[in-house]
């Protein structure tokens, strides 16, 4: 039977640390959905279609990843796809507390799912997307934490990034 993984998340943009938890992923399950969600609560700094074009392009030597995006719940999504498991990445303790929250409540609402925690490189203990828009906004050098085309995308939003300090 074929082990599908839903990689939910804003991606707003995708990371070096992602991209890490994505080839790992790849590597426990045949195939790996990287989905999109639609998060009221969030204000996002690229639009639906930038996020995938990014993940899409940073994802091409990945055949067995696909990119999607939902506008719902995670486990129906989940169900929908036939997918057994959700993966997520853990850093620090601070992630802990939510992700605790969310697999719990997931858990409550569908007992088949599971979630599959996949602890984060040391490398990108400390790469998040927020704080990477933080540091491009204001012109810090972010290249090495995110893939090019991100990297080039926040050039074009932030253009004091294109000579960084
Ligand atoms: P969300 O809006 O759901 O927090 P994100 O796009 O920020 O979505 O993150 C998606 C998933 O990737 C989460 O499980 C998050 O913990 C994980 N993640 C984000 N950055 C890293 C990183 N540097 N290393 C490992 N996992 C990460």
């Amino acid at each position: 039977m074929e082990r599908i993984a839903i990689y939910p998340g804003s991606f707003d943009p995708v990371t070096n640390g992602h991209l890490d938890i994505i080839e790992r992923g790849t590597q426990i399950f045949d195939r790996l959905i990287v989905v999109i969600l639609k998060n009221p609560k969030k204000q996002f700094l690229f639009s639906p279609d930038e996020r995938i074009e990014m993940l899409k392009t940073s994802l091409l030597d990945f055949p067995s990843v696909e990119v999607d995006t939902y506008d719902g719940l995670l486990v129906d999504y989940a169900a929908q796809r036939k997918a057994h498991a959700v993966l997520r990445g853990l850093r620090a303790l601070s992630d802990f507390e939510y992700e605790f929250q969310m697999a719990l409540m997931n858990r409550r609402l569908k007992r088949e799912i599971q979630t599959v925690f996949l602890m984060t490189g040391m490398r990108w203990i400390y790469t998040s997307s927020s704080i990477i828009k933080e540091a491009a906004m204001f012109g810090g050098d972010v290249e090495g934490m995110v893939p090019p085309l991100v990297l080039a995308r926040l050039r074009e939003k932030f253009p004091v990034l294109a000579n960084p300090r």
